[in-house]
């Protein structure tokens, strides 16, 4: 077995056993791999293992890759800031967007998702720690925006997604993901079709899995530390 074969399965077995810790149900918990900074050879050992959805924060180097592992049957999200100039090559290249945080970009997206493809997913990603550095829409505004996706033909509204301060105490931890949660909860009383609250990265996940994660990013912990 690989380094990166033996993470996956080490980590898979640790999710399944939170999904007891915290009566979660079995397999509700699924992983994005992400692959920002790490090589091609990294995401076919990872796809062998058994991983079939990526993550990627930066186009250029995502077209690269995409286009070099089509032989594979992957997912690609992105999940890095989507700049304005970005979008279109974001809507031919994925298959989904967990960052969209303003109503130019949702539209934008949709307006240039080509007619071949199936209609992109979507997240919209919350800022949690109202630091202004930190990406994301106001909890306050999620609504509006899961509003316009639903609205908008080339997009499909799939849920939330957030990326909190780093914290080491378990509990702020959770307390933050709990936030999200609340009003992941609450909006998918509107929007029936949500069904991924996207929470949790390599030191955070447990915390995230606690709180009604069903889907964890995580780097680092699959393939190491990032060059
Ligand atoms: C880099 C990144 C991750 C993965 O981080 P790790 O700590 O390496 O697991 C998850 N989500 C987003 C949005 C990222 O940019």
């Amino acid at each position: 077995m690989t380094q990166i074969a033996e993470n996956i399965s080490a980590t898979t077995q640790k999710i399944r056993a939170l999904e007891t810790k915290y009566s979660r149900s079995e397999s509700s918990v699924r992983i994005l791999a992400v692959s920002k900074r790490h090589s091609e050879a990294k995401i076919r050992e990872a796809a062998a293992a058994g991983i079939s959805e990526f993550g990627e924060n930066f186009l250029q180097e995502a077209e690269e890759k995409i286009a070099a592992l089509t032989d594979l049957k992957l997912s690609w999200h992105f999940i890095g800031p989507v700049q304005s100039n970005k979008t279109r090559g974001i809507a031919e290249n994925f298959d989904w967007v967990q960052s969209v945080e303003r109503d130019k970009i949702a539209t934008r997206l949709s307006e240039q998702r080509p007619d071949d493809k199936p209609p992109l997913n979507i997240c919209i990603q919350v800022n949690l720690s109202e630091e202004d550095s930190k990406s994301g829409t106001s909890l306050e505004y999620a609504q509006a925006l899961c509003e316009l996706v639903t609205k908008l033909p080339r997009l499909k509204l799939r849920g939330l997604m957030a990326i909190p301060a780093p914290e080491e105490n378990f509990g702020r931890q959770r307390h933050c993901f709990n936030l999200l949660a609340n009003e992941y909860a609450r909006l998918q009383k509107l929007f029936p079709e949500m069904d991924t609250l996207s929470l949790g990265m390599s030191n955070d996940f447990e915390a995230a899995i606690a709180e009604g994660s069903t889907m964890v990013r995580l780097g680092t912990v699959l393939f190491g530390q990032r060059a």
